[in-house]
């Protein structure tokens, strides 16, 4: 599914967080929207997700305008940082949880998370609980749990900010691996240059609520647009 921004603005109170975005996003590619913390990257997904409205501006999906898709039409995962995992459920539940309130047949809900364990490398965990996982096994649930109903648009907000650094970096990979296998236009926020360099096929950087620049590493690297940018990317 394709992602079309046009004119897009939103204002809190009377703070203006997004300012005229237009931006569009390609079927199957994985981007990175990177920028300083603050700069309106969650506010963004938040509002293509569908929580939050827009002041100005629309989103079109795959051509068709999103305010006249049904939230629950929309086939969108998530995993945000801080988006955990019910607690009271254990892993297979967790999964299972967008299948099971679609009223999905059993049969096929477990040949589904059981796939999806497969994929994620947790075949031998389902029965373990949120608190019995280790933060990274926790984000990876998150990841299944978001692909189970098969989406056509991922959003990751920051999904390893909380981790340390060699599990971010495992899961990175992991991801890289998981995209060119199962290539969902996927949208990752982040604010860490160098996730979003090793990450994405294409970079789109922020700057207090509009679009510095947009480009493959190599471009932004070789040919920063304005001093912001260089400075953003320590160059
Ligand atoms: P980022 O994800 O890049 O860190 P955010 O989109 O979270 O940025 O926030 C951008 C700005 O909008 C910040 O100044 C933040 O305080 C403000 N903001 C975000 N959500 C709200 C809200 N619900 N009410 C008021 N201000 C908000
Ligand atoms: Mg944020």
């Amino acid at each position: 599914m394709s992602i079309l921004i046009e004119n897009l603005s939103k204002t809190f109170d009377s703070k203006i967080v997004l300012n005229h975005i237009n931006l569009e996003i390609q079927t199957g590619y994985l981007v990175a929207l990177l920028g300083p913390s603050g700069s309106g990257k969650s506010t963004l997904l938040r509002i293509i997700a569908g929580f939050e409205k827009p002041n100005k501006g629309s989103i079109w999906l795959s051509g068709k305008k999103s305010t006249h898709i049904k939230i629950q039409d929309r086939k969108l995962g998530f995993v945000f940082q801080d988006y955990a995992l019910f607690p009271h459920l254990n892993v297979f539940e967790n999964i299972a949880f967008g299948m099971s309130i679609r009223k999905t047949p059993f049969e096929i809900i477990k040949q589904r998370v059981q796939q999806l364990l497969q994929l994620i490398q947790l075949e031998s965990q389902s029965k373990k609980y949120p608190f019995q996982l280790s933060g990274g096994q926790k984000q990876r649930v998150a990841l299944a749990r978001a692909l189970a109903i098969e989406p056509e648009v991922l959003l990751l907000d920051e999904p390893f900010g909380a981790l340390d650094v060699k599990v971010r970096k495992d899961l990175r990979l992991w991801l890289r691996k998981f995209h060119d296998e199962i290539p969902v236009t996927t949208l990752f926020v982040t604010h860490d240059q160098q996730e979003a360099m090793e990450i994405a096929n294409e970079i789109i950087i922020f700057e207090k609520g509009h679009i510095a620049q947009t480009g493959f590493a190599k471009e932004l690297i070789e040919h920063p647009s304005t001093s912001f940018v260089k400075d953003f990317l320590d160059l």
